[in-house]
C-alpha cells in the first residue's frame, strides 16, 4: 500500500480538517470493512489502506511530516506500521462495529499477551485539618491499612517449595485464539486470568493472592495552602506492587475545618473586627490577629460601619509557593450598652453641640430619607 496518496485513498482534499478527516475515514471502513465484502481481497486492502492514511493523516506530527516529504519521510523518522494507540483511535471512531482488537487484523498482536505484573494501586483518603494548619502547613500521623507483599511466599502466591505450572487450557500464552471469517481472533484465556501459568498450591497465608493486609502509620508532610479537596501526592505509600513492581501512591484529599474568626475564600482571609464609635470618629490603630502573628491596622478618621481594609500579602499562601493571598478586614461599630452616668452625660453632650435631638421627637431623619420615597 505504501505510495498511495493518503489524501487520495480518503478522498480529502489538502489541509482538510480533522473531522472531515475523521468522517471520510469512517465512510471508508464502513465500507470496505471485511464482514460486508466476505472473501474479498481488495476490499480488506482498501480497509487497510484507509487506516493506515487516517492514522497518519489525524497526527499533526506525521502530517507534517507526510505534507513535506510523503511516505519515505515518515519511514525515515520511525513512524513506519501501526502502534497500538492508533487501534484505539480507530476503536474509538467505529465504535463497537468490529467486537475485536485492530491487532488482530493487521497480525500486530503476536506479541506476548499475558498479564503482565502490576504496579501497586493508588490509594486515597481524606483529612480534616484546622484552618491554621492549612495556612501554616503541618506535619500529620495517619493510620492506613494497605496491601503489603506477603512475607511468606514473598509475593510469588507459591506455597514455599512449590512450583507454578503452566496453564493447559492456552498452552502458557494467556490468550486462547478463535476463529471468526477470516480473521483469527483472541480473548484472554478464563482458566488463568491470562496469566499463562497456574498454582496449584497456592500459598496458605495470602491464599495465593502474593498480598496480606497490613496496618501501618505514616508520617505527612501537609504543605501550607491546601484547600477543601486539595488532593496531596505522597509518591510510593499506596498498595505494595506485584513481583517487583513499584508501589503506587497515597493521595491526600484535605478537608478545612470551619474557623470561628477568619473565613477563605481560595487563598484570601476575611475577618470582621469591632471599632468603637470614637475610634471609628477619630481613627485609630488597631492590631488584627493573622496566623503569622497580630498586625497593626490603621483605621482613618470617620470609618463607617461595615468598611473592609485589605492588608496585603496576610493571607494564605499558594499551595504552590509562589504568591499569597490578602486578608479582608470589615470594621464594624459597636455601640455602648453599658455607659456610666457620666459617660451619659459627656454623650448627651455631645449630641446637645451636634444639634441632635434625644429626649424629643427626631423629625431631622423624615428629612433626610424623605427624597428615597418619591
Ligand atoms: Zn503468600
Ligand atoms: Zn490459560
Amino acid at each position: 500500500m505504501a505510495g498511495k496518496d493518503f489524501y487520495e485513498v480518503l478522498g480529502v482534499p489538502l489541509g482538510a480538517a480533522p473531522e472531515e478527516i475523521k468522517k471520510a475515514y469512517r465512510r471508508a471502513a464502513l465500507k470496505h470493512h471485511p464482514d460486508r465484502n466476505p472473501g474479498n481481497k481488495e476490499a480488506e486492502e482498501r480497509f487497510k489502506e484507509a487506516a493506515e492514511a487516517y492514522s497518519v493523516l489525524i497526527d499533526p506530527d506525521k502530517k507534517a511530516v507526510y505534507d513535506q516529504y510523503g511516505s519515505d519521510g515518515l519511514r525515515s523518522q520511525g513512524y513506519s506500521g501501526f502502534d497500538s494507540s492508533v487501534f484505539e483511535d480507530f476503536e474509538d471512531i467505529l465504535g463497537n462495529f468490529f467486537g475485536f482488537s485492530f491487532g488482530d487484523l493487521f497480525g500486530t498482536a503476536e506479541r506476548n499477551r499475558r498479564r503482565q505484573p502490576e504496579r501497586g494501586r493508588d490509594l486515597a483518603l481524606e483529612m480534616e485539618i484546622s484552618l491554621e494548619e492549612a495556612a501554616l502547613g503541618v506535619e500529620k500521623e495517619i493510620k492506613l491499612t494497605r496491601h503489603e507483599k506477603c512475607s511468606s511466599c514473598n509475593g510469588s502466591k507459591l506455597r514455599p517449595g512449590s512450583r507454578k505450572s503452566v496453564c493447559p487450557a492456552c498452552q502458557g500464552r494467556g490468550q486462547i485464539r478463535y476463529q471468526q471469517g477470516f480473521f483469527t481472533l483472541s480473548r484472554t484465556c478464563s482458566h488463568c486470568r491470562g496469566a499463562g501459568e497456574i498454582i496449584a498450591s497456592p500459598c496458605g497465608e495470602c491464599q495465593g493472592t502474593g498480598m496480606i493486609k497490613e496496618k501501618t502509620s505514616l508520617k505527612i508532610k501537609i504543605p501550607a495552602g491546601m484547600d477543601n479537596g486539595t488532593r496531596l501526592r505522597v509518591p510510593g505509600e499506596g498498595e505494595a506492587g506485584e513481583k517487583d513492581m513499584p508501589r503506587g501512591d497515597l493521595y491526600v484529599i484535605t478537608r478545612i475545618r470551619k474557623h470561628a474568626f477568619f473565613e477563605r475564600e481560595k487563598n484570601d482571609l476575611s475577618c470582621e473586627v469591632p471599632l468603637s464609635f470614637a475610634q471609628a470618629a477619630l481613627g485609630a490603630r488597631i492590631e488584627v490577629p493573622t496566623f503569622e502573628g497580630n498586625e497593626v491596622l490603621k483605621i482613618p478618621p470617620g470609618v463607617q460601619s461595615g468598611e473592609v481594609f485589605r492588608l496585603k500579602g496576610k493571607g494564605i499562601r499558594d499551595v504552590d509557593g509562589r504568591r499569597k493571598g490578602d486578608l479582608y478586614v470589615k470594621v464594624i461599630v459597636t455601640t455602648p450598652a453599658d455607659l456610666t452616668k457620666e459617660q451619659k452625660s459627656l454623650l448627651l453632650k455631645l449630641a446637645e453641640l451636634r444639634g441632635e435631638t434625644i429626649d424629643d421627637v427626631d423629625k431631622s431623619v423624615v428629612l433626610k430619607v424623605r427624597n428615597l420615597f418619591h
